[in-house]
């Protein structure tokens, strides 16, 4: 049984005006990570979107002395950026049902949430790792998942960073030292 996980990939990440945004590298995965997720709700599988919830400045939060304040609760900084963002809006509620939203408040989308409770009760042993930033949250969640024994795929083709040398560092170390399958032009 596999799961797709996307992380992070929202306005505040994505959109040119996002406050810590991976601009146009960003949005250059919005049309395969839209077509992941389609044929992965097409095809009933779990789908999660792990999604950073932030209060604004919040002092006791270790991120906020090293980035901007993003993903506030209650802003469009924390919407689905661009044609994903569409496609999720424009589900009905058969299609709705078929995601799970979970709000994350670090880096890896297994801290502090259900995620791997989730997974287990449907004896999920695969995850698909999908969105932003590569060297960072899709890094951290491969790491927890790798330490929890998954099985996991990276789509080199939808996942993206602000930074080029992270991403290209963050793509070997998934396969060399994680031993994770990374992938592009993926079909099931
Ligand atoms: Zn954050």
């Amino acid at each position: 049984m596999k799961a797709l996980i996307v992380i992070d990939y929202t306005n505040d990440f994505v959109a040119e005006d996002g406050r810590l945004t991976c601009g146009e590298r960003g949005q250059s995965i919005d049309k395969r990570l839209t077509e992941l997720t389609k044929l992965f709700i097409e095809q009933d599988h779990f789908i999660a979107f792990a999604i950073d919830a932030h209060k604004e400045k919040d002092p006791h939060h270790p991120e906020a002395k090293l980035f901007p304040s993003h993903n506030v609760i209650g802003t469009k900084g924390r919407a689905l950026y661009g044609s994903l963002g569409q496609y999720i809006d424009d589900l009905t509620y058969e299609g709705i049902d078929k995601y799970h939203w979970m709000d994350k408040t670090r880096y890896s989308a297994f801290a502090g949430t259900d995620l791997e409770l989730k997974l287990r009760e449907r004896n999920i042993d695969e995850i698909h790792l999908v969105g932003v930033c590569t060297d960072i949250c899709i890094l951290h969640t491969a790491v927890d998942a790798y330490n929890k024994g998954f099985t996991i795929t990276v789509h080199s083709d939808a996942v993206e960073s602000f930074n080029p040398e992270g991403h290209s560092w963050a793509l070997q170390h998934f396969s060399q030292t994680l031993g994770a399958n990374v992938v592009e032009n993926w079909k099931e």
